[in-house]
């Protein structure tokens, strides 16, 4: 089992590992900068080697950094679309001193230029990303699936196909899921027999070697609903038992699972040991926690 969630970096990366620790994880997300800006300071020497040291202390495995929401591998604006280039390519750099192994993001959205547009241009940036830096593929690029809000791609894992067929290094992809997005997508992981579904057609279109982690997060919307809003885990339109499939399922219970719910630090720690508890077949009843409001 390796469970984590999303901890806080403010005040730099190098303090993420002992609030990681602090809440039960084994494998930490992490921003690597404020998502909120285009530009962020470059990580320095000091915050390079605090980071590794802390990593190691307090016994963090996986790290993973999710890109910032800014930026959009699918605009075929040029203005919109080099500010994303270089973005992304500043969080491959830190990503790499920082020796963070996967580099999660979301696909894109071509807003307005259609799917097949869209995607060509998310493989053709990051075809770019890849070609100027083959020294940095020690970090896995990792293909998020979204809820498929708006004209955002990569709901369906064909489209996350698609873009994988286009790419000239796909060995250095994986692809990350997240339940929550999945379920709005229209993946039905409520159920047993929508659980098996999924798997199969994920492996079929994929193949089970691509998957390298995962986003455990509950549903705030229904079925089919393509909106993004998660949910604290069993509490949601999904509901305890896939969660309870997740962490048993021999295709799942090996992946680090990141929880991005709106537990906040506390609660994900609550939401740590229920997972931990149903993993070893134990009736443990759902931690009685608050929603934080807490969005990621
Ligand atoms: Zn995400
Ligand atoms: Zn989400």
């Amino acid at each position: 089992m390796q469970l984590g969630a999303h901890v806080s970096a403010a005040g730099g990366p190098q303090n993420s590992p002992a609030r990681g620790r602090q809440i039960g994880c084994d494998c930490i997300q992490v921003f690597t900068r404020n998502q909120r800006q285009w530009q962020g300071k470059p990580v320095t020497d000091t915050e390079v080697a605090a980071f590794r040291e802390n990593r190691a202390e307090h016994g963090i495995g996986v790290v993973m950094s999710h890109a910032s929401y800014l930026l959009n591998l699918g605009t075929i604006d040029p203005e919109k679309a080099e500010k994303s280039f270089n973005a992304f390519v500043e969080e491959l750099v830190r990503c790499h001193r920082l020796g963070v192994e996967w580099l999660n993001f979301h696909p894109g959205a071509h807003t307005g230029a259609g799917e097949q547009t869209g995607i060509d241009q998310i493989a053709a940036s990051l075809n770019a990303v890849c070609r100027a830096h083959p020294d940095k593929d020690d970090v896995g690029l990792v293909l998020e699936n979204v809820a498929g809000q708006g004209t955002t791609l990569g709901r369906s894992f064909t489209e996350l196909r698609a873009i994988l067929d286009r790419l000239e290094t796909p060995e250095r992809f994986g692809v990350c899921v997240d339940t929550a997005h999945a379920f709005a997508a229209g993946y039905p992981l409520h159920t047993e027999a929508g659980w098996e579904e999924t798997w199969a057609e994920f492996d079929q279109v994929l193949g089970l070697d691509r998957l390298v982690a995962l986003h455990l997060n509950d549903s705030k919307v229904p079925f089919a609903s393509r909106k993004d809003r998660h949910a604290l885990i069993g509490r949601g339109e999904i509901g305890p038992d896939a969660f309870r499939r997740v962490v048993t399922d021999a295709r799942t219970r090996a992946l680090p699972m990141f929880l991005e719910t709106p537990a906040g630090p506390a609660g994900w720690a609550e939401e740590i040991r229920w997972l931990r508890a149903v993993a070893e077949g134990a009736d443990a009843p759902l931690p009685e926690i608050q929603d934080s409001g807490v969005k990621l």
